[in-house]
């Protein structure tokens, strides 16, 4: 159990200690870097993290025994807070009832009609274990099913880590995109395209150049992976009606913003049907789920009714499933996304006005229950252009780590909410998001 007393007692404890030295030294000589997912070194903010132990709601706790308020959430997967009681419940009775059987469950239909009453668009669904999964399988689906190569994503966005998604917008006339990693050959980058956000003269440009050899557009429908920018409402329309025309597919990547921003997602927001859509994060409620669906006669080209091949030894884990169904009933609840509503304006609307009568070079962008504070800009629009203060970003980072508030660590990342967090822990977090601005904006 974790205590408010004890956390209080922990507040001020610097956030390095030698337990965590050594516990990075023993999982560095065992893992590259010590981690299983670069971002978690804190390379990006020069600081040894914390190695967590365990959480509970909003609490989570490292190997010393501080706690710290989570504003990440696990990238936003987490949309109860951890260790969340039905969802533990859930998971708990399914384990003992066997992990993993490799042959169908009801649990799979269950969640497949919750999240297709959220997402009508989603006419039929796969599950699969990480959004990459989902990114890729959808890509593949795309391609088939029109019979082009050609995808389009944009700068920035974040779809996983599959060869063709690891891009780099090119520059020149060939606009070719480059390899954003070694190991991916330049020919399996060459069927992609990478576009800036948010940007309606590029985007109406290249579909006429290129729209009928464009299989599918991919698009984070509001961003995580740049900080959030919720785009003008008019390039989503675009981006749907040159689909459309061009006959290419819509993918809208909701691995982050699906029961984040709202029941039904960025495009229920938005009121825009993709043709697919990817899922991941929260419908796992914190255990190794994805999906992809869309369109009924797009679906239907998977094997093993058609010819797209795809499958996963642990596709649709009865765990993961039954952790899932808890974690989206949950949202279902009415009201639920209206308290996580006011939860992020208690938490923002006094820094953001701050921020703007002070005329301070930061500002809040937010949309649902994800948010991100970015430093040197008014205002982040999601074309590359705005300079960002990383040096700033950093000391704030290591600011509140001081004081007990565990942060996504890097400046183009959301901050999550979850329902676990409460008026007390939200006024911890925004008293100590003051104190650095009165200090240094
Ligand atoms: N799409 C988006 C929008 C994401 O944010 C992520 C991961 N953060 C992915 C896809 C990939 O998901 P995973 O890490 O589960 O493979």
């Amino acid at each position: 159990m974790v205590s408010t007393k004890g956390f209080m007692m922990n507040l001020q404890a610097p956030p390095t200690s030698s337990k965590n030295d050594d516990a990075w030294r023993y999982l560095s000589a065992l893992l590259p870097g010590g981690v299983n997912s670069p971002v978690r070194s804190g390379k990006y903010v020069g600081l040894k993290l914390p190695i967590m132990k365990q959480g509970e709601g909003a609490w989570i706790e490292d190997i010393d025994g501080r706690r710290y308020i989570d504003c990440c959430m696990s990238w936003g997967a987490l949309l109860h807070g951890h260790a969340d009681p039905a969802v533990v419940r859930a998971a708990q009775k399914a384990v003992t009832q066997g992990s993993t059987f490799g042959a169908s469950t009801l649990l799979e239909g269950d969640l497949a009609t919750l999240i297709r009453g959220a997402m009508p668009s989603m006419e039929r669904i796969r599950f699969v274990s990480s959004g990459t999964e989902s990114t890729m399988s959808a890509v593949r689906l795309a391609r088939a099913a029109t019979g082009r190569s050609l995808v389009v994503k944009f700068k920035g966005h974040y779809h996983g880590h599959a060869d063709q998604f690891l891009v780099e917008a090119g520059t020149g006339v060939s606009r070719l995109p480059k390899a954003a990693s070694r190991g991916v050959p330049p020919e399996f980058v060459q069927n992609t395209r990478c576009l800036p956000f948010n940007d309606n003269d590029a985007l109406e440009r290249f579909f006429e150049a290129e729209g009928k050899n464009i299989a599918a557009v991919i698009v984070e429908p509001v961003t995580a992976n740049m900080g959030v920018v919720v785009p003008d409402r008019r390039f989503l329309t675009a981006l749907r009606r040159l689909t459309t025309d061009a006959g290419s597919l819509l993918i809208f990547d909701e691995v982050v913003t699906g029961f984040r921003v709202g029941l039904g997602g960025a495009q229920s927001l938005f009121q825009i049907s993709p043709d697919l859509t990817c899922l991941g994060k929260i419908i796992g409620g914190g255990f190794p789920a994805a999906a992809f669906g869309g369109r009924r006669d797009i679906m239907e080209l998977l094997a093993p009714l058609g010819a797209v091949y795809q499958a996963g030894t642990l596709s649709g884990n009865p765990v993961a499933m039954s952790a899932g169904n808890a974690a989206v009933t949950k949202a279902h609840q009415p009201g639920f996304y209206d308290s996580l509503q006011c939860k992020m304006d208690s938490l923002w609307g006094p820094v953001e006005e701050f921020l703007e009568k002070r005329g301070s070079l930061a500002c809040v962008q937010r949309c649902g229950s994800m948010a991100t504070m970015f430093f040197g800009a008014r205002s982040v629009e999601g074309r590359g252009e705005e300079l960002l203060d990383d040096a700033q970003f950093r000391r704030f980072y290591r600011f509140m780590l001081n004081r007990g508030v565990y942060l996504p660590p890097a400046q183009n990342e959301a901050w999550f909410l979850s329902s676990a967090h409460n008026d007390e822990q939200i006024s911890i977090v925004r008293d100590h998001v003051f104190e650095y601005c009165k200090e240094n904006l």
